[in-house]
């Protein structure tokens, strides 16, 4: 009998030393990781139709390169203990200033032959936002996106006004031909030639004009999300809009809560996808409201409006997140995302079809 009493209290003790504390608090066991062990980014260059056998190898490669330059470029910033936004604002750049992206350099085009170009960004410490659209000159759409946030009284400035706030801020102003591409330029004239053949057989003018939106184009938006040391998210959103876009149209990217969100107490967020789904489900902002409303995990909160509300709706698309303990989502119900995550150990990780 004292045998068996002993080893049921030597069994309890053994366990007892063995159990984590608050393990059933999963919240509370994360947050014991120190803050400057936590940081990392995550970025997008676009969601859409991106199929393994319409790519070459080296444009993939030059994809995959361009993905971990400016994940690279980011986490370094972060890793020198720099701000979320000064990395979320440097990934873009990287991106803006490529061809590959439908971002800067790489924007697609307008009915009307012309590029016009939105961005947004948002800081999750003071909820402090800016935001840009129909630019047309502005080399670094992002740049003026933190100009508006940080330099001026308002959180939206577009066209011609917001052209001229970014040269009075000093802004890199260039002429509209420095965002001539030729595949952007062909992509436009096939979804012009489609849009003829379908009129003459069809007078529902809404549908022609969304329809070769969402069969031809591969969207490219390119959006960070970030954490840094000090705890404090960012995140910013940057694009051309959709190919063949007319009457000025703005899609989701400029939109505080739609494109981009970031609040210290939830999450940060940019989205890629069809803007007016993104803007009607008001995406960004969504995810973070239900983790600060309903305590689901950023994973919880990313599937149920990435794989739920926007299909409902009709719309497609993705988003990249990541969360005041540094876990991130890359979500999207697309083929394929151009996509990449650094954590604070450094660990790399690029995809842009579903698993791959
Ligand atoms: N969301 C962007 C827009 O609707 C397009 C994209 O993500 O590529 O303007």
């Amino acid at each position: 009998m004292k045998k068996l009493v002993f080893s049921i209290i030597s069994c309890f003790l053994i366990m007892s030393c063995d159990m984590p504390v608050k393990k059933e608090n999963s919240k509370e066991v994360e947050n014991t990781i120190p803050a400057d062990q936590k940081f990392g980014l995550v970025i997008h260059g676009g969601a859409g139709t991106i199929l393994k056998k319409n790519m070459t190898d080296s444009l993939e490669k030059a994809y995959r390169l361009k993905l971990e330059e400016a994940t690279k470029a980011g986490h370094k910033i972060l890793a020198d203990g720099g701000t979320s936004m000064e990395a979320v604002t440097a990934a873009i750049n990287i991106m803006e200033d490529s061809p590959l992206f439908n971002a800067g350099k790489g924007a697609v085009f307008t009915h009307d032959g012309t590029n016009e170009l939105d961005a947004s960004v948002m800081d999750g410490k003071t909820l402090n936002a800016g935001a840009i659209s129909g630019v047309t000159t502005v080399k670094n759409p992002i740049d003026l996106a933190v100009a508006v946030m940080d330099k001026s009284e308002h959180v939206m400035l577009s066209a011609k006004g917001a052209e001229q706030f970014a040269q009075e801020q000093g802004l890199e102003i260039v002429d509209p031909s420095y965002f001539y591409t030729e595949r952007r330029f062909q992509s436009l004239q096939k979804i012009i030639d489609k849009e003829k053949t379908q009129l003459d057989h069809d007078d529902d003018k809404k549908v022609v004009f969304m329809d070769p939106y969402i069969k031809d184009s591969k969207f490219g938006t390119v959006g960070c999300a970030a954490l840094d040391k000090y705890g404090n998210l960012a995140a910013g959103t940057s694009t051309g809009g959709m190919t063949n876009k007319r009457y000025n149209r703005i899609g989701d990217a400029p939109i505080i809560g739609s494109g981009t969100y970031a609040n210290n107490a939830t999450c940060a967020v940019s989205s890629t996808g069809w803007g007016e789904f993104f803007i009607r489900a008001q995406v960004a902002h969504d995810i973070s409201a239900m983790m600060e409303y309903k305590g689901v995990t950023l994973q919880e909160a990313a599937s149920e409006v990435i794989q739920k509300k926007v299909p409902a709706l009709g719309g497609d698309g993705g988003i990249v997140a990541i969360d005041k303990d540094g876990n991130v989502a890359m979500e999207f119900n697309t083929a394929g995302m151009y996509r990449a995550h650094m954590n604070a150990t450094g660990d790399l990780d690029i995809k842009i079809y579903k698993n791959n």
